[in-house]
Formats: structure tokens, C-alpha cells, sequence
């Protein structure tokens, strides 16, 4: 378990952290979400030992981070730093040795990720060569190359088209599975909402939110339910403890604080009409997001 512990960190005058403090746990995908500038590539920094926080610690398992568990992460940093000139295959190697496999073994590993990743006929070819969604793939592998303890990923989906954002998507979920903890940043929210198990939302350099993506969700809305019929559906609003969220017609979203008022609801639209459907509602995390940055 990766833990940030009460971080600050300044930049002259201008505090941009503010007491950050949350975990990356093993066997997860942690999805990191918050606007341009709200602070996440310095978080991303500090956890990697690129800068220093003002304040507070990055710990494994309650322990400080040492410079060996820093130097098996996968990081992929925001400014993309492989070299234009030199081929996919020699590059994933050359790093795979700095961080100490054998030539053969890096060799193997790099081949294998690049096919995994739609690559495998572009081994040879210079980073150059590539078009910008393969560059990031390119990246993506030089991540992974060292067979990573930890991964650390500063928007790896951004240029990405959705086929490579699917085969991303596994590549990093089999290191997730194998037991370790994994942080990817990104602003797309679907995205996140799709991909990650916990959350945590960053908005100028405070942690507004974080935990599992169902325990945000039910921490941040209060139930909703949607039910369409054939009959009109304005009577709803006149049910205690109802809240109308939208209306339509035969449609509509209405809150309710318990599933007995849910089911009240639903007991009243059968005598009046017929039902088409009648179900609860995940607040979309775009909606729960807007919410906990304001
Ligand atoms: P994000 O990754 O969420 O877009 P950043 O961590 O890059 O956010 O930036 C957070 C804030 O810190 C921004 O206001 C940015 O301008 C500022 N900042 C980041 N790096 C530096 C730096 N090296 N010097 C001064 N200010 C910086």
C-alpha cells in the first residue's frame, strides 16, 4: 500500500498542495481526477522522489519509501521522455537494463508489451516514425518494461484512440491483478468511471474526495430512480419525502431517501398506467464531480 501522508508542497509564494493524503492500495486501479493545475503531476512527483514535499511523507506499507521500492515503480511521466531517434525494440531494452534485467529478458518483455500493445510490427521502427497515439503507446510500454512493482501514470489515456485505450486498459489491469498498486491520472471522468476501482479527486491542491468509486457515489448522491409509463407523471411531485430531479411526461427522475418511498412511487404509477420501466440511477460521476470541487 502506497500512502501520502499530509503533503504540502509550495512553489515559492504559492502553496499547491494542501495536507494530500491518500492511498494507492495493492491489486487496485486508482483513478487520480482534477482540473488542469489542480496539483496532480506534483503529487506524482513527489510520490516518485522528483521533488520534495514541504511537508508530510509518502510511505509503503507505514514505511518511508527508500529508493529501491522508488526505483522498481513504473512511472510515465507528463513530459514524455523517450528518444525520437532510436528504435522502439532498443529503447524498451536499454531501459529495461538500466533498471537491471538482462539484455535477453528485456528484450523478451519489451517485444511481448509491444505486441500487446498493437506495436508488434513497429518494433524496429524509430519513436519518430510513429504516429502520436503510437508514441504513447510506445510510452505506455516504456513503463512497464522493468516489470514494475508499483505504477505511477500521468494521463497515459489522453491521445489515445478507444481500441488502444481498451488494450491499455488490460495491459494495466493484469498489473493490478498481479498485486500491484496502480495511479493513473486523468481528466477524461468516463474514463475513470469506467476504468478505476478508487477515486480520488483533487481540486486546487486539496483532496475533496476519495475511496472506493462505490463508496463516493453513495456518499455523494442520495438515490435517484427513474420510471417511465404511459400515463403522465406529474403526481410524483406531490409524494412526501420525493424530490423531482427532471420531468417529462411519461418520464421521470425523482430522489427518493429510502427505497420504500422509491417503492411507494412505483406502487402508484402501476395503478395509473403502465409501467415501461422503473429502475435506480448512478449518478453519473461527472455530476458527483462538479459537486465536490465547487
Ligand atoms: P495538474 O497536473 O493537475 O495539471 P500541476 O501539479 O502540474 O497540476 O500544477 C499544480 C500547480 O502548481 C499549478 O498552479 C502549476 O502552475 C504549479 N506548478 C507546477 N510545477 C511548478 C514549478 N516547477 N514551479 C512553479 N509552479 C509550478
Amino acid at each position: 500500500m502506497i500512502s501520502l501522508r499530509g503533503i504540502d508542497r509550495s512553489f515559492g509564494n504559492h502553496q499547491v498542495l494542501h495536507d494530500v493524503s491518500f492511498d494507492v492500495a495493492p491489486g487496485r486501479m486508482t483513478g487520480f481526477v482534477g482540473a488542469n493545475g489542480s496539483g496532480k503531476t506534483t503529487t506524482m512527483r513527489i510520490i516518485l522522489g522528483v521533488l520534495a514535499p514541504s511537508a508530510g511523507s509518502v510511505e509503503v506499507d507505514g514505511v518511508p519509501m527508500g529508493a529501491g521500492y522508488r526505483s522498481r515503480i513504473g512511472y510515465m511521466p507528463e513530459e514524455r521522455g523517450l528518444y525520437p531517434k532510436m528504435s522502439l525494440i532498443d529503447q524498451l531494452v536499454y531501459l529495461g537494463e538500466l533498471h537491471g534485467l538482462t539484455a535477453a529478458d528485456a528484450r523478451r518483455r519489451g517485444t511481448d508489451l509491444l505486441e500487446r500493445l498493437g506495436l508488434g510490427e513497429r518494433l524496429t521502427d524509430t519513436l519518430e516514425a510513429l504516429s502520436l497515439g503510437n508514441q504513447q503507446r510506445a510510452q505506455i510500454a516504456a513503463a512497464l518494461v522493468h516489470d514494475p512493482i508499483a505504477l505511477i501514470l500521468d494521463e497515459p489515456f489522453s491521445g489515445l484512440d478507444p481500441m488502444a485505450v481498451e488494450t491499455t486498459l488490460e495491459v494495466l489491469r493484469d498489473v493490478a491483478d498481479a498485486g500491484a498498486p496502480v495511479l493513473f491520472s486523468s481528466h477524461q471522468l468516463d474514463l475513470v468511471e469506467r476504468l478505476c476501482d478508487d477515486l480520488v479527486i483533487i481540486s486546487e491542491g486539496r483532496v475533496r474526495a476519495s475511496g472506493s468509486r462505490e463508496d463516493i457515489r453513495a456518499r455523494h448522491s442520495s438515490p435517484e430512480w427513474t420510471l417511465v409509463t404511459t400515463a403522465d407523471t406529474g403526481w410524483v411531485r406531490g409524494v412526501p419525502g420525493v424530490e423531482v430531479v427532471e420531468f417529462d411526461g411519461g418520464h421521470v427522475r425523482f430522489r427518493a431517501a429510502s427505497a420504500e418511498q422509491a417503492d411507494t412511487v412505483l406502487r402508484q404509477a402501476v395503478e395509473r398506467g403502465s409501467v415501461l420501466s422503473f429502475s435506480p440511477l448512478n449518478r453519473p460521476l461527472t455530476e458527483i464531480f462538479a459537486e465536490v470541487v465547487r
